[in-house]
């Protein structure tokens, strides 16, 4: 059993907005959902990830500590890359987070774990917070090879970040494919039981703080009707959340970090 497991971490929130939502939207959502949420900042963080496009539109409607990121960043760091935004831009504009390896990404887009790794070494180096996506699909999960997918894309990002004081700027979403906008969500003790081995690996393999204090969240159709049963699993430390962050009950989602402490 790891050692890290007990302590309790600042939980994270995350909604992620995919290619949805317009200027209406934001004017509406802002003000009346997100303008409301209430949290204190040592123990929860929110951040919504709009479209690059339009996530200083969101920040500028935004009046409490609600934070903002990208879903996406470059493989580089500048120069010419006609369509890419780096992280250094990111930063540059005034954001603190971004989105590494979300299945999508690596489904529709065909980013591989080694692509995830150079963009999370970017997004760090740039100074931002990466939320770096992991998860196994239906078929790796049904062949008992949840563990191994999920080890073999953490594995490049450790390749990749090997200053174990910058694992501080990385929290783990460990989103099954299979649940990412199914309706199907893992169950408390499924996605506890990944949350611990995957804090296991990261004590044996970077090290016994890192496993303490990285956030591991976890993603796929999390919503106010289940989010308190998984928030109080011991190693699952906040949520990433895709359909249910454009609605009015991402505030019961963000409520729920109150039953971990
Ligand atoms: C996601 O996009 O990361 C996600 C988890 O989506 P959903 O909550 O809709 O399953």
């Amino acid at each position: 059993m790891s050692k890290a497991t007990s302590t309790v971490r600042k939980v994270l929130i995350g909604g992620n907005w995919k290619s949805n939502g317009d200027q209406a939207f934001m004017k509406s959502f802002v003000p009346n959902v997100l303008n409301n949420l209430k949290f204190e900042d040592s123990k929860c963080e929110v951040v919504v990830c709009p479209t690059l496009l339009h996530m200083s539109f969101a920040k500028s409607l935004i009046s409490n500590n609600v934070q903002v990121s990208s879903q996406n960043v470059s493989m580089y760091p500048s120069g010419a890359f006609t369509g890419e935004v780096t992280s250094k831009m990111v930063k540059d504009m005034g954001f603190n987070w971004t989105l590494t390896g979300h299945s999508e990404r690596r489904q529709i887009f065909g980013e591989t774990s080694d692509a995830v790794g150079i963009k999370t070494k970017e997004a760090i180096a740039a100074g931002l917070n990466a939320i770096a996506c992991i998860g196994e699909n239906l078929n790796e999960r049904t062949e008992n090879k949840t563990i191994d997918v999920c080890i073999s894309q953490l594995v490049p990002i450790l390749k990749n970040i090997c200053d174990i004081k910058l694992w501080k700027q990385i929290v783990i979403a460990y989103e099954p494919v299979w649940a990412i906008g199914t309706g199907k969500t893992a169950t408390p003790e499924q996605a506890q039981e990944v949350h611990l081995k995957l804090r296991e690996w990261i004590e044996n393999n970077v090290s016994q703080e890192v496993a303490k204090e990285i956030r591991i969240i976890y993603g796929g159709s999390v919503t106010e009707n289940n989010a308190k049963d998984l928030i109080v699993q011991n190693d699952i430390d906040g949520f990433l959340v895709g359909g249910a962050s454009l609605k009015a009950g991402f505030t019961t989602i963000v409520d729920s970090h109150k039953f971990k402490f």
